[in-house]
């Protein structure tokens, strides 16, 4: 009887296994059908990098054919400037960052980092220029220390180090039994949403960008932490482009220029004061977020 239902068991196993190997290759032949959005033209150059500065121009996609998300969406971030993007949910804000890592093609327009189309270059050099903060966070079964050395596998030790200084995860990392070489991941430390964002944060500081994205990076977490991490991403912000988009829009006052955006069109821009001034979407958008807080 055992001897019959071991190898019984053993090969329900076997069969789970090729189900979930067959699973992984249809996904990976997904992703290979999506191949033309995504790979590197023959003639596909290195990005040259100046000071990282980005421009849309008339930019429009869908990720459906006629269902427009994007439409005729232009603006600039200037080197050095931190430009935020605000809109409702599903308003496109996630898309842009998708679209500048180039994720997908544009149906019309274009993309300019350092004013070459972000088409014409290798994703390589295009992926090495931007360092994006999600809003969710994946990190895998090892380390913290291998977590946050994903930025850039081959900084070094006192890189590593300042990283997780300026991401404020000291505190963190200290009041572990292991300290950095704790297990995380599904099968390791729960951590919290505002530490996993910390650690997202060291990993695009290690990177050494010259832009940086955060979208929505703070939405999730509770005022303390949320702090924390404007701290941190206001720290690593300095010296870099940045664009931040947020939801609450309290986390933005102090952007050079904010970008509303309303069902994929831009709806207004300016600072804060400005908008405000102009009484419109966004003047809206406040006043509604400042009686929710009270
Ligand atoms: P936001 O970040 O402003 O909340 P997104 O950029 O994520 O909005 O999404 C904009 C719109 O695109 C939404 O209507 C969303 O449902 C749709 N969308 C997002 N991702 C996909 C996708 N992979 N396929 C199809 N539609 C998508
Ligand atoms: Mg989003």
């Amino acid at each position: 009887m055992i001897q019959l239902f071991l190898p019984l068991n053993f090969l329900g196993f076997v069969y789970r296994e090729i189900r979930r190997a067959l699973t992984d290759l249809e996904n990976m032949l997904g992703l290979l059908k999506r191949k033309p959005d995504i790979t590197d033209a023959p003639d596909a150059t290195t990005l040259q990098l100046a000071n990282g500065s980005i421009r849309f121009q008339q930019v429009d996609f869908a990720y459906q054919s006629g269902r427009p998300i994007l439409q005729q969406l232009s603006f600039t971030v200037p080197p050095g400037s931190k430009v935020a993007i605000v809109g409702a949910s599903g308003a496109g804000k996630s898309t842009i960052a998708r679209l500048l890592y180039r994720f997908y093609r544009i149906s019309g327009g274009s993309i300019c980092i350092d004013d070459q189309d972000i088409s014409t270059v290798t994703l390589d050099s295009l992926r090495r220029a931007i360092a994006i903060v999600p809003q969710d966070t994946v990190l895998f079964n090892s380390s913290i220390r291998d977590n946050i050395r994903y930025g850039r596998p081959n900084a070094s030790e006192q890189e590593v180090e300042q990283a997780i200084d300026l991401a404020h995860l000291r505190g963190f990392i200290n009041s572990l039994p292991h300290g950095d070489a704790t297990q995380v991941g599904e099968r390791g430390l729960k951590v919290s949403g505002g530490e996993k964002q910390r650690i997202a944060i060291a990993r695009a500081i290690l990177k050494k960008s010259p832009i940086l994205v955060f979208d929505e990076a703070t939405s999730a977490l509770d005022s303390t932490s949320e702090q924390a991490i404007l701290q941190a991403m206001r720290e690593v912000a300095r010296n870099h482009t940045s664009v931040v988009i947020a939801h609450r829009l309290s986390t933005i006052t102090d952007a050079d220029n904010i970008i509303v955006l309303k069902q994929g069109r831009l709806a207004e821009q300016g600072s804060h004061n400005e908008l405000l001034a102009a009484n419109g979407e966004y003047a809206r958008m406040w006043q509604l977020q400042q009686k929710q807080q009270s």
